[in-house]
């Protein structure tokens, strides 16, 4: 069995008058994040850490912006089709990891929720995600509140 890891990296900026979702959870704030999709920064990043690991490319490129089709797509469908692809090119999902950056607000009581989400998404146990925060302490644009950002590792077993 071959053992592979992939990352991934995403940020969208918040603004008024959207809901904001991360890891799939609606989460109640006054702002919400921007995006072509529901904006989730750390489905985003997992997803190109999964395409990453297997070598797939990455997720513009499996779901463009361009296409109208994903205008406000629910990314747990996303991070569905990215994990179909994942299994049809014969790899099995080890375990994910993942940080959200953001200033505000507080998500801690939100991970058992993003976990359970993720994890039915990709079809591995809860136990197999784990979803860390971090503040930037007043820095940069996530800092500032401008933004929230993730970034996500993979790891793959290929069954040959
Ligand atoms: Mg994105």
């Amino acid at each position: 069995m071959r053992a592979r890891i992939g990352i991934g990296y995403d940020v969208h900026r918040l603004a008024p008058g959207s809901r904001l979702v991360l890891g799939g959870v609606p989460i109640p704030f006054d702002r919400g994040l921007e995006g072509h999709s529901d904006g989730d920064v750390l489905l985003h990043a997992i997803i190109d850490a999964l395409l990453g690991a297997c070598g797939l490319g990455n997720i513009g490129e499996l779901y463009p912006d361009t296409d109208r089709r994903y205008r406000g797509a629910d990314s747990r469908r996303l991070l569905e089709g990215a994990a179909a692809r994942v299994r049809n090119a014969g790899y099995r999902i080890g375990n994910i990891d993942s940080n959200i950056f953001a200033e505000r607000p507080r998500l801690l009581d939100y991970f058992p929720a993003m976990k359970a989400s993720i994890a039915e998404a990709l079809e591995i146990a809860a136990a197999d995600v784990h979803v860390k925060a971090k503040t930037m302490e007043g820095l940069d644009a996530v800092g500032s509140g401008e933004a929230i950002a993730a970034q996500a590792v993979a790891l793959v077993f290929a069954d040959s």
